[in-house]
């Protein structure tokens, strides 16, 4: 199928399932036919192997991705995304070429020393980097960030963590 027609086709099918706040793009991967990236909302197909599909493959390849965009991460091709798959109209198998849809964890947290943690739900307690130290203590404790900006964790978090801090502050001038 043409690109220009493929990406109008894409465009179409995104904005009729609710994404229209996703972006379509076009990227140059070879081995898998169809991309969905949940951390930058982008929808994306090879254009290399768009080049080589009719029109009904490509569909078939964009409601693969639009379902992994509407069932959500986590869901991977389990039963939540074939689902949706159907109910939109795709085959709900693993499509024509074969997709790993990127996961990234929208929350991306670091201790002191600088090991990563990814979380996919928002943190509810201070939590201290288990690889610097086992068990909690507020010296490696774990910033958190979401999709790299930071955040307010709101007010329960901060509580927790002030009452670490000043339990820490207490064992210290005991010992
Ligand atoms: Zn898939
Ligand atoms: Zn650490």
């Amino acid at each position: 199928m043409d690109l220009t027609g493929a990406r109008d086709l894409a465009r179409e099918l995104m904005d009729a399932h609710g994404l229209r706040r996703w972006t379509f793009r076009f990227d140059s991967a070879k081995r898998r036919a169809g991309l969905c990236r949940y951390d930058t909302r982008v929808i994306s197909l090879s254009r290399h192997l768009t080049a080589l599909y009719s029109p009904e493959e490509v569909t078939e390849t964009v409601l693969h991705e639009v379902a992994h965009a509407l069932a959500g991460p986590r869901a991977g091709h389990g039963p939540k995304w074939r689902r949706i798959a159907r109910e939109i109209g795709a085959s709900g198998q693993r499509c024509v070429a074969a997709d790993a849809p990127t996961v990234p964890a929208p929350w991306e947290g670091r201790c002191p020393a600088g090991h990563v943690h990814q979380r996919f739900r928002r943190p509810t307690r201070p939590m201290s980097c288990s690889r610097c130290r086992p068990g909690f203590c507020v010296e490696h404790l774990v910033h958190w960030q979401l999709h790299g900006e930071d955040v307010d964790l709101g007010p329960r978090y901060q509580a927790e963590l002030e009452a670490a801090v000043a339990r820490h502050r207490r064992s210290r001038l005991a010992g």
